[in-house]
């Protein structure tokens, strides 16, 4: 992922999408066409799979994304979860993505078991890994630079005190440097809906006095908004804050799916350009939580023109014709 965003010319912004796997088989053979009609129509940089918190979804995330890297030809980015997961089975994902040409890994913790959130991280055996720095560790020993490390990050705070873990970008920051220390190449943030929110905490790391976010990649998460209930239920889950001004916008049209879809987009590209306008240094990326759908991320990367133009190495090697065989 790196190596790409570095070819990129300096002004191309690019975007990445992520995909969950389905549970079932119908539901994995439509994501999958879904997948194709997109990877051709919009040519995303990247795609993210995600990993199921405790492994639970290990062999479908692993069969997505070989269907992503092997079958469409998609940079993928495997997503990796460290606590409540024995080491066999992080070993066996490691290997498996090694193995299907995968050369990128989002190393994170996943979500605690409930009794370590409560006060108990060392029990069980696997408590080799306590936190995402502890994945990263491991998979720069593993595999020294094979692999391209991306982790996680949490542009909005809350404060809400019954939660049983804090979260404060300021209070994230030293296990963000500990974890971009240990090896990490790229940062992909949580979704947000406050550009001012994203403008201060990007300011905060590229301002960091340890040095270590210069010249790593901070791609902001977006998640195009589906449905009314959907934006509510998401933005409290992830804890992002919806400004106002936006829910009011969202209020104002909620019983009519089409039109907080319509307004959605709008929302959407409205971020986009407010985050363009930031001028963040270096090659400017948007990452998308499509929660499988198609529509209203076709519209917002079309909208936005983040499509990049095609070229030789997007067309399938069959229709390359040279230059000795049109003679
Ligand atoms: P960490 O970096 O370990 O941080 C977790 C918390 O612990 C932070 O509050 C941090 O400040 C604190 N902390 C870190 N180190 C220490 C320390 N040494 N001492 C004390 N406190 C410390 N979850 C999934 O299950 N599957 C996915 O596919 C998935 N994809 C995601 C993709 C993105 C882009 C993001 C942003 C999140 C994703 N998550 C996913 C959610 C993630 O697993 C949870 O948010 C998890 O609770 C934290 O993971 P982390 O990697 O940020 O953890």
């Amino acid at each position: 992922i790196t190596d790409k965003i570095a070819a990129l010319a300096d002004d191309t912004p690019f975007f990445s999408l992520e995909f969950f796997p389905p549970k079932t088989a119908a539901g994995l053979s439509n994501l999958q066409a879904r997948l194709a009609r997109m990877s051709q129509a919009l040519r995303p940089l990247f795609v993210n799979i995600t990993w199921g918190a405790g492994g639970s979804t290990s062999s479908k995330s692993l069969e997505l994304a070989e269907f992503t890297q092997q079958q469409l030809g998609l940079t993928t980015c495997l997503h990796l979860t460290c606590t409540n997961m024995s080491q066999r089975l992080i070993d066996e994902a490691l290997s498996r993505a090694k193995t299907l040409g995968i050369r990128n890994i989002l190393a994170l913790r996943g979500d605690p078991p409930r009794n370590a959130e409560y006060g108990d991280p060392n029990e069980g055996a696997q408590q080799q890994f306590v936190w995402a720095v502890d994945l990263v560790k491991y998979i720069r020993e593993q595999y020294g630079d094979y692999f391209c490390i991306g982790v996680a990050a949490y542009p909005d705070g809350h404060a809400d005190t019954s939660h049983p873990e804090r979260q404060d970008a300021e209070f994230d920051l030293p296990y963000l440097v500990e974890k971009t220390k240990a090896g990490a190449d790229f940062i992909m943030t949580q979704l947000f809906f406050d550009v001012e929110a994203y403008r201060k905490f990007e300011a905060m790391l590229r301002g960091d006095e340890s040095g270590v976010f210069k010249g790593i990649p901070i791609i902001p998460g977006l998640m195009p908004i589906q449905s009314y209930q959907v934006v509510r239920r998401v933005a409290k889950l992830s804890h992002a804050k919806v400004p106002a001004e936006l829910m009011t916008r969202l209020d104002a049209v909620k019983s009519d799916d089409e039109e907080v879809k319509k307004v959605g987009v709008d929302i959407l590209s409205e971020i986009i350009e407010g985050l363009k306008k930031m001028g963040t240094p270096g090659k400017q990326g948007f990452h998308f939580y499509t929660l499988n759908l198609e529509k209203a991320v076709s519209q917002i990367v079309e909208r936005n023109h983040l499509i990049k133009e095609l070229t030789v190495e997007d067309l399938p090697s069959e229709v390359i014709v040279s230059p000795s065989s049109t003679l």
